[in-house]
């Protein structure tokens, strides 16, 4: 009997639906990642006790998801997810079933899960309950559909895309049947909430083999939901940075968005990739972040950098167009799309590095909040109003930027009025 370990607040459900007559396991998730010998992100329960029966025996739960049978126990002030074995009904809209049916048998409830590597249960009065091979999968690194793939993948459309993300998590290989009915069902993804779909392309973005985002392409999944990434011709560069690049949502974004653009052929770098993220429906501070990174490494590209001081006053400009907070992340997209500027040094990307740094530490001015002056002191010393005062404090910060030394209140007024006569 296989035996894996599970925590104490779950072991103390098990037992308590079991004493009370029912059948109850950890399901799904938490036992492949635990025979994977990973820490599971979370466990959930699956019980031939109904949702009402649940909650009586428990004296702290919430109503999760009553309808589909889900009620989360709270255990030590963390909850469980505890669900009623069941039976999808029919998928109308290859979406959500219209109705599911409460069972009280174990095999039905597995035989609605996607992957034969998610349809384990395990307790300890039984072990690990594999009714579909899963533990074979397992052991060969494949995703195979539990029943026939064709059937599975036209119910939920959304398993598909599943199905390339377990890829890329576990690096599995999609089995030839599951493979081919992804293939031929691609059409269906064009049902699947464009919440959904992010979601899916950025755990697989954000595994450790993010470089499986091209299975998209080369299933023709691509052509429904990523057309962007259909139009790139060559994605071995793409393949190679996104490895390289830090494990962080936003920036492993950045850099597929990257290849997108076409390295940068298009005259407005950026447009590709807002269409994609807006369709994709992204949250504002992704989508700002993307872009950003996207227009500032076209910018700064082409930057000669001779010596030392060219350095810190390109890193200067660089963390006044990016800020302080995602400066370390763009630094990393910029290594990996090889967008870093010609510099003359041998270890380029460390230089940028240990530059930026040394410029926080000695707290150097590179942009306008740390200005000696503000708009209220031009305003009220050099006698100036109106939109010019933006353009001096611009020109100040640019002085600042490359003679640092220059950053003191007298000086920088001096400068203002000189500037603001050319005005
Ligand atoms: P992770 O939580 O690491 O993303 P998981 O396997 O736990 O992986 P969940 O989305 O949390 O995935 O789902 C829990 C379980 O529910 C799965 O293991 C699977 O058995 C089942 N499941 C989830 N989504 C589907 C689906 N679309 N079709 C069929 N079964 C599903
Ligand atoms: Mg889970």
């Amino acid at each position: 009997m296989i035996h894996i370990d599970i925590p104490q607040d779950v072991a103390f459900i098990l037992e308590k639906l079991r004493t009370a007559g029912y059948e109850a396991y950890a399901v799904g998730g938490c036992v492949r990642d635990s025979l994977l010998g990973k820490i599971p992100k979370d466990w959930d329960i699956t019980t031939s006790a109904l949702p009402q029966e649940v909650k009586e025996i428990f004296s702290r739960t919430i109503d999760t998801g009553i309808k589909h049978g889900t009620v989360t126990v709270m255990v030590n002030s963390t909850g469980y997810e505890v669900t009623t074995y069941r039976v999808d009904g029919e998928y109308l809209d290859g979406r959500h079933p219209e109705e599911v049916e409460f069972t009280s048998r174990l095999d039905e409830d597995l035989k609605r899960r996607d992957f034969t590597i998610n349809a384990f249960v395990y307790n300890e009065a039984e072990g690990v309950k594999d009714l579909f091979e899963g533990l074979k999968d397992l052991d060969n690194g494949i995703i195979r559909c539990v029943g026939v793939a064709e059937e599975r993948f036209n119910e939920d459309a959304l398993r598909i895309l599943r199905a390339v993300r377990f890829a890329a998590v576990l690096k599995f290989t999609i089995e030839p049947e599951t493979y081919a009915a992804a293939m031929k069902l691609a059409g269906n993804l064009s049902k699947v909430s464009a919440e959904r779909i992010k979601a899916e392309l950025e755990k697989t973005l954000i595994s450790d083999n993010p470089d499986y985002i091209c299975l998209l392409k080369s299933m023709g999944l691509s052509g429904v939901i990523l057309k962007e990434l259909d139009d790139t011709d060559d994605t071995e560069p793409l393949k190679t940075a996104l490895k390289s690049v830090k494990n962080e949502p936003r920036v492993r974004w950045a850099t597929l968005c990257f290849y997108l653009e076409k390295h940068g052929e298009n005259a407005n770098i950026g447009e590709i990739s807002e269409k994609m993220m807006q369709r994709l429906k992204f949250d504002n501070r992704t989508m700002d972040m993307v872009l950003k990174f996207l227009r500032v490494s076209a910018e700064y590209k082409n930057a000669a950098i001779l010596n030392e001081n060219d350095c810190r006053i390109y890193c200067r400009r660089l963390l006044n167009a990016i800020g302080e907070e995602d400066i370390y992340s763009y630094l990393d997209f910029v290594k990996a799309t090889r967008c870093l500027p010609d510099i003359n040094r041998e270890n380029a990307f460390g230089g940028l590095v240990d530059t930026v740094s040394d410029i926080l530490e000695k707290n150097e001015c590179f942009s306008l909040k740390h200005l000696a002056v503000n708009g209220r002191d031009i305003i009220g010393e050099c006698g100036i109003n109106g939109k010019q005062v933006g353009e001096i404090l611009d020109h100040l910060l640019e002085t600042v930027i490359v003679s640092p030394e220059k950053n003191s209140k007298a000086v920088l007024i001096e400068e203002a009025k000189a500037y603001g006569k050319q005005l």
